[in-house]
């Protein structure tokens, strides 16, 4: 990527310190003043920095160790970090994921029917599908279920029914 800056050369109207080195620019000669636009802030406002260097022996190496901060810097990506979460192939992400769905809708019906024979069937089709999700890259996150404490509850109550206590 390449970083474009602006640079404004002028007499140094008052002695003042380099951004690059430990000496002072002197009143009289000529330096540069580096205005590198950094971006925007949330309000659409540009930030700017300006820095000043000697114009002669400081530029370019100021300019050389901008560039390299800049290009080197990594863009944090979004997501899970690298090598955590689960290493599933992509079939097996979908296959995983449609049994969660399968699971979750199951679970729906089950939460909508008193019925006891209709409960054990439901659970028992929830059981083995758990089973299949556990298979493909291990037990499901409860944590990432929404669920009200009374859906959870009458969902418990109903899986006991059903003969299990396994979820
Ligand atoms: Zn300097």
């Amino acid at each position: 990527m390449s970083v474009a800056c602006r640079i404004v050369t002028a007499l140094k109207r008052e002695t003042g310190p380099c951004n690059e080195c430990p000496e002072e620019i002197v009143k009289g000669t000529v330096y540069s003043t580096v205005v590198v636009r950094l971006g925007r802030t949330k309000g659409g406002k540009q930030i700017w920095r300006s820095v000043k260097v000697h114009l002669d022996r400081c530029l370019a190496s100021w300019v050389i160790v901008d560039y390299t901060r800049f290009s080197t810097r990594k863009k944090e990506k979004g997501g899970r970090p690298e090598g955590t979460g689960m290493q599933l192939s992509d079939p097996d992400k979908m296959e995983r994921r449609h049994l969660t769905r399968t699971r979750a809708r199951l679970m729906r019906l089950l939460l909508e029917t008193d019925d006891v024979d209709r409960i054990k069937t439901l659970v028992g089709r929830i059981t083995s599908t758990s089973e299949r999700i556990t298979a493909l890259g291990g037990v499901l996150n409860l944590n990432l279920m929404r669920r009200s404490p009374e859906a959870r509850e009458a969902i418990a109550a109903k899986l006991k029914i059903g003969g299990s206590h396994a979820w």
